[in-house]
C-alpha cells in the first residue's frame, strides 16, 4: 500500500459523523438507524478495499450517503424485477412457469395479509380442514372421488407411492422412466419412496404382456408416467391407460398416474395434441391421478392429487403429508383458479396462459409490426417481422410448435450475443432467443400490455450498443 492510499483511507468519512448528518436521518425514519449504519459500515468497506488495491478513490461523505441509499433501496425492493419472456415459450420452468390470473394473484395477496379462515369451521368454532375448498372444486371439476394438495407434483408423486407401495414392488415401463428438470427422475423418486422399482418392456415398446409377466405377489401397483418432456418416435408401443386399468382391476392393484401437466380446458381446438388430462385420465379407470399446479392448469406452484378416496385418505393421513402440505397463499390462489376453471369461457379470457395460446397469428403478426414501427428508424439493427415457432413448454406437450410472430433483430455490428447480454441485464430484463446471427422476440409469450415496456427496453439495449463503439 502506497503512503498516499494510507493517509486516504484516514480520511474516509466516519459512520458516526454520517449518521449524524440529515439525509442519514432521514433514511433513518423511513428504514432503522441500525440499517442505515449497517449499510454504511458495508459501503466504507469496500471504499477501504478500493484504496488498498489502489484501484478506488476517495469518496465524499454525499457520495456515501447516497451510495448507502441505493444499498437500502435494492435490499427493501418489494418486486422481483419482472422478466419480459420474449423467448415463445410459455412454461417456462426457469422463468416461474404459468403467469396466474388476476384473481388468483389477488386471492394469494389477502390471504398473506389478513387472518382467514384457514383450518377453522366457523359454524362450529371447531378445527376445519384447510384444503376442504379445493377439494371440493377439484372433486367437481374431474368427477374424482377424493382429491389433495401438496407443495408440487413431485411432492404428490412421492407421496402417492409411499402411500400405495411402500416396501413393496411397483411397475413401470422402461419407455416411461423419465427425467424432468434434472432433479426429479422416477428412478430416484422411487428409491426415495422405498417402493421397488420394476421395470417392464423395452425403451420404445411396452406390451400388456409384459405387464402381466412382471405382476407377482409382491407387487402393490402399477405406476403410468407421461413422457411430458420427450416423445419416442417410429417402431413404439404402449399400454393405453383403460386396457391398463382394466389389467389393474383384474389383478385387484392400483394404477398410479403421473400426469405431469394436467390441463383441466381442451386443448385440441387451440392446435394441442396429445396432452392428456385429468378428468379423462379418471374416466379411463386410473385410480390415483397427480399432476402440477402451475403447468397447463395456469395456478400456483402445487401438486394435486386426484382419484379414489381410500388412496386418498390413505395419502392424508402419511406422516409425510404434514411435511408437504401447501401454505395458505397456495392454496387461496389455487381455489381461485379452479373457481376460473367452471367456466371454460371465463377461465379463457382471464387466465394469462390461454390468452396467449388462443391469440391469432394475424394478431402476433400485428403486434410484431408495430413492435417494429415503436423502435422507429433505429440505428444499428436491421428489424423484421419473421414467422416463429412457440412451445408450450414446461414438460408439456414434447416437440409441438405452435406457430408465432416474432421481431428479428440483426446487429449491423458487434455480436449478437453481446445485445442478447444486454438485454438480459436490461430493465426490465428481456430473454429472447438467438437465431442465427439475430436476436428474435416471440410475440406469443408476451403478456398483454408488455409491447411498450419491450420497445423501451429494446431501445435501451441498442443505443447503450451505439454508444459503446461510439
Ligand atoms: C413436471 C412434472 C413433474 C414435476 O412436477 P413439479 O410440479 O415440477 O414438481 C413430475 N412428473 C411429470 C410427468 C412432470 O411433467
Amino acid at each position: 500500500m502506497t503512503e498516499n492510499a494510507a493517509l486516504m483511507l484516514r480520511r474516509i468519512p466516519q459512520v458516526d459523523a454520517l449518521l449524524g448528518t440529515p439525509e442519514a436521518q432521514a433514511l433513518g425514519e423511513k428504514y432503522s438507524l441500525a440499517l442505515v449504519a449497517r449499510a454504511l459500515r458495508e459501503e466504507i468497506e469496500e471504499v477501504r478495499q478500493g484504496l488498498i488495491r489502489g484501484t478506488g478513490t476517495l469518496p465524499q461523505a454525499e457520495a456515501l450517503l447516497a451510495a448507502c441509499q441505493a444499498r437500502l433501496e435494492g435490499m427493501f425492493e418489494t418486486e422481483k424485477p419482472v422478466v419480459i419472456n420474449a423467448t415463445g415459450v410459455l412454461l417456462h420452468t426457469n422463468l416461474g412457469r404459468a403467469p396466474m390470473a388476476l384473481r388468483a394473484a389477488q386471492a394469494a395477496y389477502q390471504a398473506a395479509l389478513n387472518y382467514s379462515a384457514l383450518e377453522y369451521d366457523l359454524k362450529t368454532a371447531s378445527r376445519g380442514d384447510r384444503q376442504a375448498h379445493v377439494e371440493a372444486l377439484l372433486r367437481e371439476l374431474l368427477g374424482a372421488e377424493g382429491a389433495l394438495v401438496v407443495n408440487n407434483n413431485a411432492a404428490a408423486v412421492l407421496l402417492m407411492l409411499m402411500a400405495c407401495a411402500s416396501g413393496q414392488e411397483v411397475v413401470v415401463s422402461r419407455g416411461e422412466l423419465v427425467e424432468i428438470g434434472g432433479s426429479f427422475r422416477v428412478p430416484d423418486i422411487m428409491a426415495q419412496s422405498g417402493c421397488t422399482l420394476r421395470e417392464v418392456g423395452t425403451t420404445n415398446k411396452t406390451k400388456l404382456s409384459d405387464y402381466q409377466l412382471a405382476v407377482g405377489e409382491h407387487t402393490a401397483a402399477l405406476l403410468k408416467v407421461h413422457c411430458s418432456n420427450y416423445k419416442i418416435v417410429g417402431f413404439t408401443q404402449a399400454v393405453p391407460v383403460a386396457q391398463l386399468a382394466e389389467f389393474a382391476r383384474e389383478k385387484g392393484l392400483p394404477l398410479l398416474y403421473d400426469l405431469g401437466s394436467g390441463a383441466m380446458l381442451p386443448l385440441e381446438p387451440m392446435g394441442i395434441m396429445d396432452e392428456p388430462g385429468p378428468a379423462a385420465a379418471l374416466r379411463e379407470g386410473a385410480n390415483l391421478v397427480c399432476f402440477s399446479g402451475d403447468k397447463l392448469l395456469g395456478g400456483p406452484q402445487a401438486g394435486i392429487a386426484v382419484g379414489d378416496k381410500a388412496l386418498i385418505d390413505k395419502m392424508k393421513r402419511h406422516p409425510l403429508m404434514r411435511a408437504l402440505r401447501p401454505g395458505k397463499m397456495s392454496l387461496a390462489a389455487l381455489e381461485a383458479t379452479l373457481q376460473l376453471m367452471r367456466d371454460p369461457d371465463m377461465a379463457k379470457r382471464e387466465l394469462p396462459l390461454y390468452a396467449m395460446l388462443t391469440q391469432s397469428v394475424d394478431d402476433l403478426y400485428q403486434s410484431a409490426q408495430t413492435l417494429g414501427h415503436m423502435l422507429g428508424d433505429i440505428q444499428g439493427v436491421d428489424t423484421q417481422v419473421v414467422k416463429t415457432q412457440a412451445q408450450v413448454g414446461g414438460g408439456s406437450t414434447p416437440g409441438q410448435m405452435i406457430p408465432s410472430m416474432g421481431l428479428s433483430l440483426h446487429p449491423l455490428k458487434g455480436s449478437v450475443e453481446a445485445l442478447g447480454e444486454r438485454l438480459r441485464v436490461g430493465h426490465p430484463p428481456v430473454i429472447g432467443r438467438i437465431q442465427h446471427d439475430s436476436l428474435v422476440v416471440d410475440m406469443r409469450s408476451l403478456l398483454e400490455g408488455q409491447l411498450p415496456l419491450l420497445a423501451q427496453a429494446l431501445k435501451d439495449a441498442l443505443v447503450v450498443e451505439e454508444e459503446n463503439r461510439a
